[in-house]
């Protein structure tokens, strides 16, 4: 059963491709930042320890965020299968995921890096600012969680490629053709 994550700027179409992704490997989508926005909507300690951070289009602290997904793979029972979208997001993130990975036989198939050149990454994010409402989809956070990602996320694209498991995916053009670049990119993987 298929165990990818997606690695990608903020704007790149992870939300868009994620869902459709797990479904048609019938894994669940694990998005953290869902997770979190349920979190802080519920008003429960993760969500309030949560809440300032996104709103400044920051990171969540690693412990806080490393737990709530280890939480949510491991129990009732260990998932065989998943897609993750939005973790890891750090380099500590990614070693306490390899941990639990090896532990139980298991890491990641593949790390899909969806590319988008940044103004691209803008407009869309505007679009969507229009419509969904979230309170870190404005211009300037936007600009921050941009740089956020570039300082300590992309590095995990050199981690994953050292490793042999990154496939890297053209994120432009419409949804339809993203997929199917991204199905193409799990090609001949054993998902074992
Ligand atoms: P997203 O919906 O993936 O863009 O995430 C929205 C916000 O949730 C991010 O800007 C972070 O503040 C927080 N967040 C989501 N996933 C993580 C993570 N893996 N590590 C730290 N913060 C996260």
């Amino acid at each position: 059963m298929l165990r990818a994550l997606f690695l990608a700027p903020p704007g790149a179409g992870k939300g868009t491709q994620g869902p459709g992704l797990a479904r048609a490997h019938r894994v669940p989508y694990i998005a953290t930042g869902d997770m979190l926005r349920a979190h802080v909507a519920d008003g429960t300690p993760i969500g309030q320890a949560a809440t300032a951070y996104m709103d400044r289009g920051e990171l969540v602290p690693d412990d806080l965020v490393v737990q709530m997904v280890y939480d949510r793979i491991t129990s009732p029972e260990r998932l065989s299968g998943f897609v993750l979208d939005g973790f890891p997001r750090t380099i500590a993130q990614a070693e306490a995921a390899y941990e639990w990975g090896r532990a139980a036989g298991s890491t990641f198939h593949a790390v899909l890096s969806l590319t988008v050149p940044d103004d691209e990454l803008l407009r869309r994010i505007v679009e969507r600012g229009k419509q969904s409402g979230r309170s870190d989809d404005d211009l300037d956070t936007f600009r921050h969680r941009l740089e956020v990602y570039k300082a300590e996320t992309e590095p995990l694209i050199q981690y994953y490629r050292s490793r042999g498991i990154l496939r890297e995916v053209d994120g432009t053009g419409s949804v339809d053709e993203v997929g199917g670049r991204l199905e193409a990119a799990l090609d001949g993987l054993d998902l074992t």
